[in-house]
């Protein structure tokens, strides 16, 4: 095997991002080692690339991006008993310590010492990266690898709307970006009576109805809240999911919760902002989840359960497939919302 690999890392500090050389990995006792055959590209990853003030404090530069993957398992750790050579794995990306108070009452998805692969430590846009056995999550090796390693954004969609009832709900989804279009996706699979996407992006409100949504609003052109009203006889939906970080839309989003209803966000606005808690929350009844990661590994074993059992269409959300040296072309694409789930194919493997 060569020594070095191919990574893109974020290499500066401005916009941007650049391939560069590093050492393949070596491995810890308790670690495997995994050849890289897809990454997909996630919203966090963008930020990186954008260099917005999340990135500008939490990332050191040099870093290798994307944390996204699917790959095969070449080396494992003297310790490794859960995973074998051969192996087509992703990777749970939140590396969680297993002792603190969270971790131990099986919480580790808001774990008190997080490590986030591709933003602490060095990330799944290379060709091999080592990670905790612990982490590996171990796939049918007959799904294409284009859509295994959107397993880990496809459970923060899973967590998002299945934090409560989904079968005959009524459901909104705002802001259908990727993890919303999975979430449309997953509220169909699981049976909810009526999916409303809400976005200001046509391509992917068109995407949105594709993959289950029963009406698609444009926020820019549409009455939403009346709309929403209308089509459920002016009570609002039992649940939104609020997927687009924007505080207009998680506000209006209040509108047409239902009174007792459940709002779960999983969309992180930039900046703190102002809600009626009164009116908004008291009076209403509702409840609120705020959703970070995925279950561990919980989530996964209800993705796992949905794609198996060929409940989503994965090929209808994963919209480009690019090569590795194509990943400008992925962040134009993401940056101009024309676009699905995008994958970059970075090894091609032996397996079949
Ligand atoms: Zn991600
Ligand atoms: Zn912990």
């Amino acid at each position: 095997m060569k020594n070095t690999m191919k990574t893109i890392s974020k290499l500066s500090p401005q916009r941007g991002a650049g391939i560069i050389s590093k050492p393949i990995p070596t491995i810890q006792d308790d670690e495997i080692l995994i050849k890289v055959l897809t990454a997909s590209v996630c919203g966090t990853d963008v930020h990186i690339y954008d260099y917005n003030d999340w990135a500008k404090s939490r990332i050191k530069i040099p870093q290798v991006m994307g944390h996204e993957l699917a790959g095969e398992v070449i080396e494992i750790g003297s310790k490794v008993t859960s995973v074998k050579l051969g192996d087509i794995v992703s990777a749970e990306t939140h590396i969680i310590c297993g002792t603190c108070e969270f971790c131990l009452s099986g919480q580790g998805h808001i774990c008190q010492n997080t490590e986030i692969l591709g933003v602490d430590r060095d990330g799944a846009f290379a060709e091999y990266i080592a990670i905790p056995a612990k982490n590996a999550w171990i796939n049918n090796p007959k799904i294409d690898p284009a859509y295994l390693c959107v397993q880990e954004p496809l459970g923060n969609a899973i967590h998002t709307v299945t934090s409560g009832e989904v079968k005959g709900k009524t459901i909104a989804i705002v802001g259908v970006g990727p993890i919303g279009l999975m979430a449309v996706n997953v509220a169909k699979a699981l049976g909810a009576r009526l999916i409303i996407a809400v976005d200001i992006n046509s391509y992917r409100l068109n995407l949105s109805k594709e993959l289950g949504a029963h009406m698609a609003l444009n926020s820019l052109n549409d009455d939403v809240t009346k709309i929403i009203l209308e089509a459920t006889n002016g009570y609002g939906v039992d649940v939104v999911c609020e997927m687009s970080g924007a505080p207009t839309a998680l506000h209006q989003a209040f509108s047409f919760l239902k009174k007792g209803g459940r709002l779960s966000i999983l969309g992180l606005p930039d900046h703190p902002m102002t809600i009626d808690v009164a009116n908004e929350i008291v009076f209403k009844g509702i409840t609120i989840h705020g959703i970070t990661g995925r279950r561990i590994m919980t989530t996964w074993q209800q993705g796992k359960e949905l794609i198996d059992a060929g409940l989503l269409d994965l090929d209808k959300i994963v919209t480009h497939i690019l090569p590795f040296d194509d990943y400008e072309h992925a962040f134009e694409l993401m940056h101009s919302g024309n676009c699905g789930k995008i994958v970059l194919r970075v090894s091609i493997g032996d397996h079949k």
